[in-house]
């Protein structure tokens, strides 16, 4: 699976997961992801996939499922330890063939007509931020997973 986003991504040695064991990878959205063309992305927006090429929830293993639970759990968590009120989950899967399911947290005093769909980062106060605060988000939330968030 050369050519899948996904998979090509896991295999970079410079990549910093937010957590990641033997079977998940949980990343942040990448300003260099597909579509985003290097702008900036929604703070806190995390990926929850499992390492292996599987396109759907219907593809994994109960193993694997388990663990895409677990990790869903685990980053909800940090999330909320970081701020967020509320962490949306959800699976769409209209770009790239191997499943990540998003978790989208929202963050107090955001207004009700950007919750859900998803517009937060529409909202002109909403977190936004290129690499280097997405940086700061990911070792944040390594952080607060490497002090027993679970
Ligand atoms: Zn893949």
């Amino acid at each position: 699976m050369t050519s899948c986003f996904v998979c090509a991504k896991h295999r970079d040695p410079d990549l910093l997961p937010v957590g990641a064991d033997d079977l998940v990878v949980v990343t942040h959205v990448s300003p260099d992801s597909p579509g985003r063309e290097g702008g900036p992305v929604y703070l806190g927006h995390l990926v929850v996939e499992p390492r292996r090429h599987a396109p759907e929830l219907a593809d994994l293993t109960d193993l694997e499922a388990a663990a895409v639970g677990t990790w869903a759990a685990r980053a909800s968590r940090a999330l909320r330890d970081a701020g967020a009120e509320h962490v949306y989950a959800a699976v769409i899967g209209h770009h790239v063939n191997h499943l990540h399911q998003r978790l989208i947290p929202r963050y107090p005093g955001t207004p009700r007509e950007y919750w859900w769909p998803p517009r937060m980062d529409e909202w002109p106060r909403a977190r936004l931020g290129g690499h280097e605060e997405v940086s700061r988000v990911v070792h944040d939330l390594r952080a607060r997973l490497e002090r027993g968030g679970r």
